[in-house]
């Protein structure tokens, strides 16, 4: 498709429908509705309600396709945990299943977006920090997003937290909690700096958002389901959409003098 084609305007395409919709009822009698054809039918006449193509050049344009706004960007995705290491835990709910769960959720609207999206892992499998840090470094995404699931003693605690380490990646941070936060209606705890593996040393902007608390009730019960893993999917990419619509966000490994 060409760019040309792909940014055929929206509004011819409505006029050429609504041409389309006009030619439909213009061929049917004057009498005739939509709704009393069957009745025609039945009494033996068979008027003629097929629209005929209309073979102007307008008309044969295809449908626009979807606006792609992350076209160019890769995102390199991170799910918690994965294989032997199950992350935190409560009964049989696992974080490394909700974060996988999450991130694959995320990959398919990125690229839905027009994104290049990398994956440390998309199945359930055992990845080592420095593997997943190296293959950040190695392949210098646009921006590096790790997806966990948080725990703590007190079941009373719940809300959104997210780290950063250099301070290149804070505003990456910053805009995840805050995005995350009001697309889930849930407190924004903080966006802090902390020497984290997965974000010390990586080259790209980078950032660790923990999703919620497996250890509060209400928020477990929602973190265990398929519709809120997409929410949190939903909140990611938005955040990504603003973070990249912002020419001034900061991209990919430093330019090395
Ligand atoms: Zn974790």
């Amino acid at each position: 498709m060409s760019r040309k084609t792909r940014g055929f305007p929206l509004s011819l395409f409505k006029i050429s429908a609504r041409a389309a919709f006009g030619l439909a009822l213009t061929l049917l009698p004057s009498s005739a509705s939509l709704s009393s054809a069957p009745c025609q039918a039945a009494a033996g006449r068979q008027p003629d309600l097929k629209p005929r193509l209309d073979p102007s050049p307008a008309a044969q344009q295809v449908a626009p396709q979807a606006p792609r706004p992350l076209a160019n960007r890769v995102v390199l995705l991170d799910a918690g945990h994965g294989g032997t290491d199950p992350g935190t835990m409560w009964g049989n709910y696992k974080e490394k299943n909700i974060t996988l769960a999450v991130v694959l959720s995320l990959k398919a609207k990125l690229i839905a977006l027009g994104a290049r999206v990398e994956t440390t892992r998309d199945t359930d499998t055992t990845v080592a920090l420095q593997d997943r840090l190296d293959k950040s470094n190695q392949t210098c995404p646009d921006v590096f997003v790790s997806v966990h699931v948080n725990a703590v003693k007190s079941s009373a605690i719940n809300g959104i937290e997210t780290y950063w380490y250099d301070q290149r990646d804070q505003a990456l941070a910053d805009l995840s909690l805050s995005t995350v936060a009001t697309n889930l209606k849930e407190t924004p705890k903080w966006s802090h700096q902390r020497t984290l593996k997965v974000l010390h040393d990586n080259n790209v902007p980078a950032t660790l958002v923990e999703v919620g608390y497996l250890t509060n009730a209400r928020t477990r019960k929602l973190l265990v389901t398929k519709s809120y893993q997409d929410r949190i999917a939903s909140a990611l990419a938005d955040t990504l959409l603003a973070y990249f619509k912002n020419p001034n966000s900061e991209r990919g490994c430093p330019l090395v003098a």
